[in-house]
């Protein structure tokens, strides 16, 4: 992939509507091109910030800098991987199959039992963030991640394979405050094909 030295929104390979009825038109529409959106903007702008602040050899707020960073970079990078394990519900949805159904057998001992922990991962984060479905390339194990906001209690080195985002953002549209029912409908529109590449790619 040619580098550009900024981010840029990712276009989604699905239409707005085409998630429907488990994400509506409107609520993709909104989370991608206005949230989502608003995240690269903004880690674009903290970039232009710094390029500014060293050419002028200039004072900058380095901590306060740099957490925002990492809360904008944090935000584009896991909305990109969100869009790409979903699907529309025609292709989308039930179990895995393959070397990835294989792996999460052998951790979490059936899949309804992976199914289980995620949903309660992503039920339970406090406040905004993601639930993930992670891979320890130390010791080859899967792991589900409960991410704050975008940049809390992220284990460095792991590959992830699979997200949910559960920042109201995500889902008060369709479900208002029901974020178990959103948890419930993204298992409907999961795209366990991409899911299956990542795991293949990270166990290179
Ligand atoms: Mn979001």
């Amino acid at each position: 992939m040619e580098k550009v030295k900024f981010y840029v929104l990712p276009q989604l390979s699905y239409g707005y509507k085409d998630l429907e009825p488990y994400m509506s038109e409107e609520q993709l529409r909104i989370h991608h091109s206005k949230h989502h959106q608003a995240y690269v903007n903004g880690a674009n702008a903290i970039l232009e910030r710094l390029d500014k602040a060293r050419k002028e050899n200039a004072e900058i707020d380095i901590k306060s800098t740099l957490k925002e960073l990492s809360w904008n970079v944090g935000g584009h990078l896991l909305h990109s991987l969100f869009w790409g394990n979903l699907t529309p519900p025609s292709r989308g949805g039930g179990k895995p199959g393959g070397g990835l159904a294989d792996t999460i057998a052998k951790e979490f001992r059936s899949f309804e039992r992976f199914q289980k922990e995620f949903s309660q991962a992503a039920s339970s984060v406090e406040g905004s963030g993601w639930a993930a479905l992670t891979l320890c390339r130390q010791t080859g194990r899967p792991m589900i991640m409960q991410i704050e906001k975008h940049n809390m209690n992220v284990y460095p080195m792991f590959r992830i394979l699979m997200v949910l985002d559960v920042f109201e953002h995500a889902y008060y549209i369709d479900y208002k405050n029901d974020r178990g029912k959103f948890v419930e409908a993204f298992w409907k529109i999961v795209n366990w094909d991409e899911v299956e590449k990542r795991l293949e790619e990270a166990l290179k």
